[in-house]
């Protein structure tokens, strides 16, 4: 197998901080639950995306490119890290969104302003559709683009959330516990496959367990068939030997609610409760989603009180401000 030695431009600062949530735990019942705070990467109010930056920068300078290209939603936090990413490293940042310039930036959007990134609109397309497009007229124009996929998700990406296991192993092992499940949001894949893999590499017997958040297809594909194929594709890249099933694979699809960026009452819910108890904020798209199915999963007896159940905060809290009458009415 490969190690890990290619090219790595340090970003965030890890690791990041694990905590146990007694006061939850007490107030559900149930098992012990733990967070993994990926919202305190340190980029840019942090997030999950920064793991994936740092091998996709490194990546891109290694290569010469002076420019990079990624897209996403308006309220895009893998947009806004990758906005951070690029001015801390001398990079021109082009991001492509969906939808239409709002008249007041917030949210996410507000701070890919404030880090002086290059806007392309394009309306219904919020999965980077447009890149190759866009792409070409930046070598037109003389630049060394480089293509980020939607989310960082390809297999270069998927690096950072392997090395991630890694660095839960090591701090387990510190804090002297063991868990029993991972709960995290999956939704372009990288962090999932990262994991399933990482899991595999590094030898842990967890339950990855992924809650899925957008139901529209990835492409052609249904999401469970892009993230199986990313998977063995970054398994190929790393050199694992081995091809991974869907039954590697857990995927919660039944807390898709509304769709994409819909905030019903399970995430409203969530959002408070963790808060509430805690201290601790969720968004309202990723985060507070698969924090809301966390928390039903454990009403609906889907753990033991032996478990210990590790929630794996993905960040996302800058898009809180651009939701506020969703969440509070
Ligand atoms: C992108 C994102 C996710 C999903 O991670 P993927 O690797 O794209 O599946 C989860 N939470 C937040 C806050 C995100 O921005």
């Amino acid at each position: 197998m490969k190690k890990f030695d290619m090219p790595r431009k340090k970003i965030g600062f890890f690791p990041t901080p694990i905590t146990e949530l007694k006061q939850l735990s007490k107030k559900l019942g149930g098992p012990r639950i733990f967070i993994k705070r990926d919202d305190l990467t340190g980029l840019a109010f942090g997030g999950n995306k920064t793991r994936k930056l740092e091998f996709l920068i490194g990546d891109a300078l290694s290569k010469g490119c002076d420019t990079i290209i990624t897209g996403g939603a308006e309220q895009s936090n893998h947009c806004r890290q990758t906005a951070a990413a690029c001015a801390l490293s001398g990079l021109e940042c082009h991001l492509v969104l969906g939808g239409s310039e709002p008249e007041l930036p917030k949210g996410n959007f507000l701070l890919d302003k404030l880090f002086a990134a290059n806007i392309h609109w394009t309306g219904t397309f919020r999965k980077g559709e447009k890149i190759p497009q866009i792409t070409e007229e930046l070598i037109r124009l003389g630049k060394k683009p480089y293509i980020i996929p939607y989310g960082g998700s390809n297999e270069i990406g998927v690096v950072g959330f392997v090395e991630a296991v890694n660095e839960l192993k090591t701090q387990l092992k510190e804090m002297n516990e063991k868990i029993s499940h991972v709960v995290f949001a999956s939704s372009s894949g990288g962090t999932h496959a990262g994991l399933v893999l990482g899991k595999y590499i590094y030898n842990q017997n967890y339950i990855l367990i992924g809650v899925e958040i957008d139901k529209e297809e990835f492409g052609n594909l249904v999401y469970s068939d892009h993230l199986l194929n990313l998977t063995n594709s970054s398994a190929k890249f790393l050199g694992i030997d081995h091809t991974f099933t869907k039954n590697d694979l857990i995927l919660k699809n039944e807390y898709l609610g509304e769709g994409y960026g819909v905030v019903g009452e399970l995430e409203k819910n969530a959002i408070k409760l963790l808060a509430e108890t805690e201290g601790i904020l969720v968004d309202p798209v990723y985060t507070g989603r698969t924090f809301g199915a966390l928390v039903d999963m454990i009403k609906r007896g889907e753990f033991k009180n032996t478990d210990a159940v590790l929630f794996w905060h993905t960040g996302g809290s800058p898009s809180i401000f651009s939701y506020a009458e969703k969440i509070l009415l």
